[in-house]
Parts: structure tokens; C-alpha cells; sequence
């Protein structure tokens, strides 16, 4: 049985690897980029400075996969698929063609940046935070005297993370986004206001609830016009979401929401013999019960090793995602799972919330001893929690990882007041998530 797996970055490495442990032996695979296994999550580090160099960056390369048995075609793009007769055509760098045959296909081709048609869009300086190439050369751009200020569109994780470490490299920085706030498709006003703050303290200007218009220029940049004025930036990162890569099955195969490739809890798309895994693929959603797009390496890695299992006659489902994320702002920590309160709302769902605002640790706590603000959302119906929030300068990943696993296996907030956790306060600190769910107020 021959696998053509066509991308090999998070999704492709970890079905590629899981393929091969599983002992598949016939193995192709071909990704259109020299480099794999970008942890892209570290690229604002290396962009601020924190990081020296972007080459720590990788956990995996080609060679690696060769050496396990894989034959693998770096920079050679897959440019259409025969889903009948079960076959590829490519090409590489120097344009030779390549066609190719397969048994079972694994679709990790990934998503790109959107990009708003707007005028300007092709003057120099308006640059992605994509690939490790895209870093490249934001650290260039940003190493030049000459670029002074810079404009990022997008208040989402990556713009947030990239305004900061723009400033860190003494720039002046305008984060910019078209909906009222910061973070307003991720977390509650409440919880963004806490990054907000970071952001403004630090010297970082807001402009929300606007549209840009014009990127303005010669053949460089100079100015962003938008509906409420012009933003002087020499340097633009366009961080405005991403989109499934699905051309190569266009009309082939079926698609879900956010036109990525709609696959079953076995990663199967609507051809049984192929499977679609990562940023390229729909995903389950335990927070609202039904297929979603959720754009994460976390997701890209698990579905790539489910399929895997499924490819190689494994049955195995996935138990879906929560879109559980991080991000840390300077010392602020916004860690999130499931919905915010207002996202529920526009699903249309009828439920609750509890907030608990308390120290993480009892007052007699010898250390630094910060305040842990933790929102649950839970369902009017039946209870279950959907979503959970937590800022602090703490870092509170252990009860996240937690909450998410309870959104995964459908807890009741009540099942949270009385689980067993261990009580030692100068380790475990004060357990928000119980005082929330004990004041969820149950009454049998
Ligand atoms: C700046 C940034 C920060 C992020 N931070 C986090 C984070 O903290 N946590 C987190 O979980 N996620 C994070 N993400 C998201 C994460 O990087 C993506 O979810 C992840 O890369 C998806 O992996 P993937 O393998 O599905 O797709 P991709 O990474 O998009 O890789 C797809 C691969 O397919 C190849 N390919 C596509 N089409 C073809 C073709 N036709 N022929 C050959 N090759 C092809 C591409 O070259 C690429 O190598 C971040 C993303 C960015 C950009």
C-alpha cells in the first residue's frame, strides 16, 4: 500500500512519522518549501530578539524522514490530483514534471494568509507572518534604521504577539483591527482589556473599529488610510486570519465550514482512500457539537496522527477540539478554552457564567503571589461547561489543560465543584475553577 502524503509541516510530519513507527514502509512525500516543522508559534520571539536566530525553530528536516525509509521532494509543488485513477502531477524548483501514484492520500496542505483585496496591497513592505521565510524577512526589514514605524492589521494571537515584538525591537507600533476591540473573536472584553493594558503600557497605540481603505505609497509603503485617517507605517504585517489551502480538490471533494476539506471523526474526507488533516480540514468542535475550522498546530499534529492510524487500517476516532490557546503578553498570561461568553452568544446558546478574581495563592505564600481572573461558561440546559478563560501574570496551563478535557468529555460545572484535586496550597495554589464552579450554586 502506497501513501502520497502532500504538505510536511505540523499535520504532514506527525502523520508521516506515525505512518512509519506503525511500520508503513511506502511512504512518498512532497511539500512545495525547503524547510519543515516551522514552529511558527516561536517566530514573534525570534522577530523581537528574544530568540538570536530563527534555526531553533525546527524540530524535524527532510533528511530525518529519508532516514526513517520516506522518500521525500522538498520544493516541488503538487499541482493536481487524479482522485479516479489515483494519481499526482508536480513539479520541482528546475520545472521537471513529476507524476506519481498513490493507494491512500493524506491531504496537510495547510492554510494561507487572507488578503483583502485592497488597493496598494503590492507596494514593498506589506509583508505575512506565515512561514519561516516570512520571518526572514521581518527581521530584516526590521533590522533597517530606516523602518521606524510599523502598522499591524489584526488584533488576533499573531498580531498581538508580532506588535509586541516589533516594539521590543524600539519601533513604533500601531496594532490595528476592524472589530471594536482586541482579541474579540477569542475572548470576553473583560479578559482582552487585561492584554490591552499590557499592549498600551508598553507603548503600543490601538486603533480598533475601523477599515483600511488604501495601503499608501510610491513603490513603498508610507501610510495606511482607513475610515477613520491615515496611520503612518513604513512597515505592514498583514495578520488578518488564515484559509484552508483546497484548491488542489476543488469540486472533488466536499468541503465544511470555512470551505476547508470536511472530513469524518476519522479524518476521512468525502473519497474514502483520502484523509485531510490540519489547517487544510474541518475539525469537530466539542464547545458547540458540530464540525468547525480551527487553524492550530495543537489540532494539525493530533489529526496527523489519527489519520495515520486510520490510513494504516487502525480504526481510531478523534475526540474533536476545544480550540484551546495561549498567549503571553509581556508577563500577562490570556489562556483560553472552549467559548467566551460572547461567543456562545452567537451561537445562540443559553448560558451562564461564573468569574472568580482571587490571588493564586493563600496570603501566607512566601513568593510572588499574583491575581488570577477565571471566567466558566457553562450551559443553562444541561450544565455543561462550554468554554473557559483565565488571565494572570501566573501561569495557570495546568487547570486550561484541565478545562479542556472537561469541555472534551461534556463535565458539568457541578462535576468541577467535587472533583478530587490534590490541597497543598504552596504548590497547588487556591483552585479557581472550583470556587467558580461551587458558586455555579447547584440545588439538586
Ligand atoms: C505566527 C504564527 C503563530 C502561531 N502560533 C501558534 C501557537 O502558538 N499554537 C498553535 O497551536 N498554533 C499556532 N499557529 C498555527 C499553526 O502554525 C498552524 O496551525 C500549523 O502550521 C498548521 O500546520 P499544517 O501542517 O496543517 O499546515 P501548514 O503549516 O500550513 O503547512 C502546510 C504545508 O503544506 C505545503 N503545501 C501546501 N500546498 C502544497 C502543494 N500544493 N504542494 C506541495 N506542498 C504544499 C506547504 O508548503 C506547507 O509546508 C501559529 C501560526 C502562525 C502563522
Amino acid at each position: 500500500m502506497k501513501t502520497i502524503i502532500i504538505g510536511l509541516n505540523h499535520a504532514g510530519c506527525a502523520a508521516a512519522r506515525t505512518l512509519i513507527n506503525l511500520g508503513q514502509t511506502d511512504i512518498t512525500i512532497y511539500d512545495r518549501s525547503l524547510e519543515v516543522s516551522f514552529l511558527a508559534c516561536g517566530m514573534a520571539l525570534w522577530i523581537g530578539g528574544q530568540l538570536s536566530s530563527g534555526q531553533g525553530l525546527f524540530y524535524a528536516s527532510a533528511k530525518d524522514f529519508v532516514a526513517l525509509g520516506a522518500k521525500v521532494m522538498t520544493e516541488t509543488m503538487v499541482d493536481t490530483i487524479d482522485f479516479d485513477r489515483k494519481y499526482i502531477q508536480a513539479h520541482t524548483k528546475s520545472g521537471q514534471t513529476v507524476t506519481d501514484t498513490y493507494d491512500r492520500l493524506i491531504l496537510a496542505t495547510g492554510s494561507r494568509p487572507k488578503m483583502p483585496n485592497i488597493p496598494g496591497l503590492a507596494l514593498d513592505n506589506i509583508i505575512n507572518a506565515k512561514t519561516f521565510r516570512d520571518a526572514e524577512r521581518a527581521v530584516t526589514l526590521l533590522a533597517k534604521p530606516d523602518i521606524r514605524r510599523v502598522a499591524v492589521i489584526g488584533a488576533g494571537y499573531i498580531g498581538i504577539e508580532l506588535a509586541e515584538a516589533c516594539r521590543r525591537q524600539g519601533k513604533e507600533v500601531t496594532l490595528i483591527d476592524s472589530a471594536p476591540r482586541i482579541m474579540n473573536a477569542h475572548a470576553d472584553e473583560k479578559f482582552s482589556n487585561f492584554i490591552a493594558e499590557q499592549l498600551t503600557a508598553h507603548g503600543i497605540r490601538i486603533e480598533t473599529d475601523l477599515r483600511i481603505t488604501e495601503f499608501e505609497g510610491d513603490s513603498k509603503l508610507r501610510s495606511i488610510r482607513t475610515t477613520k485617517g491615515s496611520i503612518p507605517a513604513d512597515l505592514a504585517f498583514a495578520c488578518m486570519g488564515f484559509e484552508p489551502c483546497t484548491e488542489l480538490a476543488q469540486g472533488k471533494l466536499e468541503l465544511g465550514p470555512k470551505n476547508a476539506f470536511k472530513v469524518d471523526k476519522n479524518q476521512r474526507t468525502s473519497r474514502p482512500d483520502v484523509f485531510a488533516i490540519g489547517d487544510c480540514a474541518t475539525i469537530y468542535n466539542n464547545a458547540i457539537d458540530a464540525p468547525d475550522y480551527i487553524a492550530l498546530a495543537s489540532n494539525a499534529i493530533r489529526t496527523g496522527i489519527i489519520a495515520a492510524f486510520n490510513a494504516a487500517g487502525i480504526d481510531l476516532p478523534y475526540p474533536g477540539a476545544q480550540g484551546s490557546s495561549g498567549l503571553c503578553i509581556y508577563d500577562m498570561k490570556l489562556l483560553t478554552t472552549g467559548l467566551s461568553l460572547q461567543a456562545a452568544k452567537e451561537h445562540h446558546l443559553d448560558v451562564s457564567f461564573i468569574d472568580v478574581d482571587q490571588k493564586r495563592f493563600p496570603d501566607s505564600h512566601s513568593g510572588p503571589n499574583p491575581t488570577v481572573h477565571m471566567r466558566l461558561v457553562y450551559r443553562n440546559d444541561d450544565r455543561v461547561l462550554i468554554g473557559a478563560q483565565i488571565a494572570s501574570k501566573a501561569d495557570l496551563s495546568g487547570a486550561i489543560h484541565m478545562l479542556s478535557l472537561a469541555i472534551q468529555t461534556h463535565l458539568t460545572i457541578d462535576a468541577l465543584a467535587y472533583q478530587d484535586i490534590f490541597l497543598m496550597p504552596e504548590v497547588s495554589g487556591l483552585n479557581a475553577y472550583r470556587k467558580a464552579a461551587l458558586s455555579a450554586g447547584y440545588l439538586p
